[in-house]
């Protein structure tokens, strides 16, 4: 059941539709229509601009840190642990509904060959779903050569990167290991 305060907050915005609601709404719909998904990694960007995620970013880069979501990046920023460009993939495979090819894992490919880069900092939550997506970006990145490393297991199980603080976060990217697949 709804507490009193939410019920008043509503009648209020009710009461007040045409100074409260309709500017809201107003400013709502220009995002909707002004805001998209950049389709190469993942952030959002004006319809109108470039992304400057990865494309007017005026930073070169040899990183790429791989998130499932927008709040995860912001946290990484936050703490001034890492710098290097983010690719946020919209989810886990395993996340309802997902499916793979949803999740921005072909454009991660084109980024990695088009600029270079020279190591892949998987950074998906200690889920099982996170890890799962883990395992399968690193086993499709084999075939670039890149170098691909996780975060260090010291991420409390379940942990999700978004709420980790940040001396769990500096230590989890300072000692991130490499991946090496054991086939081929
Ligand atoms: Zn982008």
């Amino acid at each position: 059941m709804q507490n009193i305060n939410e019920i008043e907050e509503l009648v209020k915005l009710i009461n007040e539709r045409d100074e409260l609601l309709r500017p809201m709404t107003k400013s709502l719909a220009q995002v909707y229509k002004n805001v998209s998904r950049c389709n190469s990694c993942g952030a959002l960007k004006s319809n109108s601009a470039g992304c400057n995620n990865c494309e007017n970013n005026i930073n070169k880069f040899n990183k790429i840190c791989v998130v499932e979501n927008i709040a995860d990046q912001w946290s990484i920023e936050n703490s001034s642990i890492y710098k290097g460009y983010f690719h946020i993939l919209g989810g886990t495979i395993s996340s309802a509904g997902k499916r793979k090819e949803d999740l921005l894992i072909n454009s991660l490919i084109e980024r990695v060959k088009k600029d270079d880069i020279e190591e892949v900092i998987i950074a998906t939550s200690a889920t099982v779903e996170g890890q799962t997506t883990a395992y399968y970006i690193q086993d499709r990145l084999k075939k670039t050569n890149v170098k691909v490393s996780k975060l260090a297991q010291g991420l409390p199980v379940g942990g999700e990167i978004e709420s980790l603080d940040d001396g769990t976060l500096f230590s989890a990217f300072k000692n991130r290991s490499r991946i090496v697949s054991n086939s081929d």
